[in-house]
């Protein structure tokens, strides 16, 4: 078989059900991302099939990046060389196809570019496979699929005439539709207003332990330990992201000061970034959080790279929960047997979240059983992959 052409197209999102929703950093009002499809060149009931993904949520979409140099690339390559021994389409190869002549380090932008074409490589196989992506991912990495993922409900962002009456209903409306745990933002607000949107939280969840804050990088290595210092005696689940992720002096502070779980990664697009912050970032093993994204850091095969380096660390990858609350993070999550991930059954659509299908059950769901990530089972969704590749 062989891709016969790519297709890319950058879609909104829509943020949130009180319209522009903020962290503490940014406003997600004009984000994008990049859908991507691989049309082959095999046909199945008369269509080719084709391989869809996207660059998760969060560093915007990067049509320039695909379609100037990734994309060109990949159709100008040999067809055996993205081939493996049985003949399908290796998403590695693709891969280091679409990173031709790119010099190593300053991963950025082109990490997640890349990221979208590997994953739409695992969509295919999985649809060739006739089988969920997550008992492909699992097969590839000797591993058995996990019948269900942990999730938690992130949301609690900030958006526009907005007060603490709207974020209790928000939480409701998670619990009503099944969660028992919660993340929210932090930082974009004062540190007395920020703890009463957190009190008030706790409460509507019942348990500071179901409940994650997230300052998405927000905070100098001093205002980051003073936090830590006011949020320490609620007993949450985790302290996410308190300064820049790349700072990790600052995070080996917070974690010498803060006895509760320390939450990073989401923005470490690369095997020798995760090195470094197992290095120098402090982080505890049976404690603290991972959150690397397959779809922001050149796919599930760079990612697979970066949890053997937890692993050699002493770091157990049940305490991997991948940011970006979509279907390709969960079959990811399920198929490698991490901790969980985030759900985002509110916001970020129309890849936020899940299917119908997928409903909530003991603070899990499961992948459903339609072949590939099965991004075309999802409302909203569905609807631009069939204009993409009509
Ligand atoms: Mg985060």
């Amino acid at each position: 078989m062989r891709i016969t052409s790519i297709l890319e197209r950058s879609v909104g999102l829509r943020g949130g059900p009180r319209g522009g929703a903020a962290n503490a950093m940014v406003n997600f009002t004009n984000h994008t991302v990049s859908l991507v499809a691989l049309i082959t060149d095999t046909t199945r009931n008369g269509k080719p099939v084709v391989g869809v993904a996207f660059d998760s949520i969060g560093r915007f979409a990067q049509s320039g990046i695909l379609r100037d140099r990734m994309i060109p690339r990949v159709l100008a390559a040999p067809t055996d060389a993205l081939r493996d021994d049985a003949g399908r389409i290796d998403p590695a190869a693709v891969a280091a196809c679409a990173l031709a002549d790119e010099k190593p380090g300053g991963h950025g932008d082109r990490a997640a570019a890349a990221a979208a074409l590997e994953l739409a490589c695992w969509d295919l196989n999985a649809k060739l496979a006739d089988e969920p992506a997550c008992a492909t991912i699992a097969r590839r990495f000797g591993r058995e699929s996990a019948p269900a993922v942990a999730v938690y409900a992130a949301g609690g962002y900030y958006y526009p005439e907005s007060g603490i009456g709207d974020l209790r209903d928000e939480m409701r409306g998670y619990r009503d539709l099944g969660y028992d745990a919660v993340k929210m933002k932090i930082g974009g607000a004062g540190l007395r207003d920020d703890l009463a949107r957190i009190e008030a939280v706790i409460d509507i969840v019942g348990d500071a332990g179901r409940v994650a804050v997230d300052a998405n990088g927000r905070f100098d290595r001093s205002a980051a330990t003073q936090w830590a210092a006011a949020l320490g005696p609620y007993g949450l689940r985790w302290y996410e992201e308190p300064g820049d992720p790349l700072d990790f002096e600052l995070n080996r502070a917070v974690t010498a000061c803060y006895d509760g779980a320390v939450a990073t990664g989401e923005n470490l697009f690369s095997v020798p970034d995760v090195t470094n912050l197992v290095r120098y970032g402090g982080m505890r093993p049976g404690s603290d959080i991972f959150q690397m994204d397959a779809g922001l850091s050149y796919g599930l095969g760079e990612y697979a790279r970066m949890l053997e380096v937890l692993e050699a660390h002493g770091f157990d990858r049940r305490f991997a929960f991948p940011h970006g609350g979509h279907l390709i993070n969960l079959h990811i999550a399920a198929g490698l047997g991490l901790g969980g991930c985030e759900s985002y059954p509110g916001v970020f659509q129309p890849f936020g979240g899940y299917p119908d299908g997928c409903a909530v059950t003991d603070g899990g769901i499961a992948p459903t059983d339609a072949p590939g990530f099965g991004l075309e089972q999802k409302a909203g969704l569905t609807e631009v992959i069939t204009e993409l590749t009509a």
